[in-house]
């Protein structure tokens, strides 16, 4: 039987979603927002867009094994499923914001009967009662900023990433209650029948998330530097060395390395007398 995944269909953790599984090798349509299916060209996999916030639940009850969504969402929904990757996108943190206006700058001071606007009551709930606080939540399905100006909301839990919509709106955040990334999660069952396939597919989403920070680099460089070529390149296994055909005193190195670590390296290179640098991005890697 095929493995059911479940991607976002739309939202922000949609297109980096989709672009993951592509690298990884899936060759799918994603034809937009409203499709069910994707129509994947191996019949062992099959992928289907929900919304991120069903996609727990149905993870959960084994409508589908496997599913990328939200961790903020998993916490949320709070049932038992695995997370079997992070995937270093989507990266935000579910918190408290107070209006500048409030006085509130710590949850010490948030009084009870507070009122708490949210998307998120099981989390709000649990984090104010441990802190021994009994708080108002007023549940909202999203925009939770906008409720203090309306006047239904003291103060708001919600998901910020850079803060700007927060300042906008003239808010900080007093507390973070958790942090999130987009995750990878499977159906415990599911899970221990399908390990190997299940171990595949993440190893294949791992090989694409490790070549994301890596650069494919070449360069011809004088058989003389070649010493100190390596020492510069110490981390890896060292660089891949080809003779150039007709030339003793040039090499072609090969050498894999650190995304930020390009722009120092064609600066020594250059220095070591090197040309014809080509840097390339790799789509995976696979140890
Ligand atoms: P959606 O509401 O469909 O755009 O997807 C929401 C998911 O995107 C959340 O559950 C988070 O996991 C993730 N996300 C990442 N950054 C943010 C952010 N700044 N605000 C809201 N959601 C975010």
């Amino acid at each position: 039987m095929a493995l059911k995944l479940a991607i976002p269909n739309k939202g922000r953790l949609n297109e980096k979603a989709v672009q993951i599984l592509k690298q990884a090798g899936l060759d799918f349509d994603d034809a937009g927002e409203r499709k069910l299916y994707a129509n994947v060209k191996r019949r062992d996999l099959s992928v289907m867009f929900l919304r991120a916030s069903d996609i727990v639940r149905f993870v959960h009850s084994g409508a589908v094994d496997m599913g990328i969504t939200g961790r903020d969402l998993v916490l949320e929904a709070g049932v038992d499923v695995r997370t079997v990757q992070d995937l270093n996108f989507g990266q935000c943190r579910l918190s408290v914001a107070s209006p500048d206006s409030s006085g509130i700058d710590s949850v010490d001071k948030v009084k009870d009967g507070t009122i708490v606007a949210t998307s998120f009551p099981n989390m709000t709930r649990k984090y104010f009662a441990a802190h021994g606080k009994k708080v108002e939540i007023e549940e909202i399905s999203g925009a939770a900023e906008i409720t203090p100006h309306l006047g239904v909301a003291d103060i708001i839990v919600d998901l910020v990433s850079s803060g700007s919509t927060l300042k906008m709106n003239h808010m900080s955040e007093i507390a973070v209650i958790a942090e999130s990334q987009a995750v990878v999660i499977a159906n415990e069952k599911a899970y221990k029948r399908e390990k190997e396939r299940i171990d595949e597919l993440v190893s294949a989403i791992k090989s694409v998330l490790d070549a994301e920070n890596k650069k494919y680099l070449m360069a011809d460089v004088p058989t003389a530097s070649l010493d100190e070529v390596r020492r510069f390149f110490p981390g890896i296994a060292g660089p891949t060395v080809m003779n150039i055909m007709g030339r003793e005193d040039v090499v072609a190195i090969h050498v894999v390395i650190d995304k930020d670590k390009v722009y120092d390296a064609i600066i020594k290179l250059k220095k070591m007398g090197a040309s014809g640098i080509l840097i390339t991005p790799i789509d995976r890697m696979v140890p």
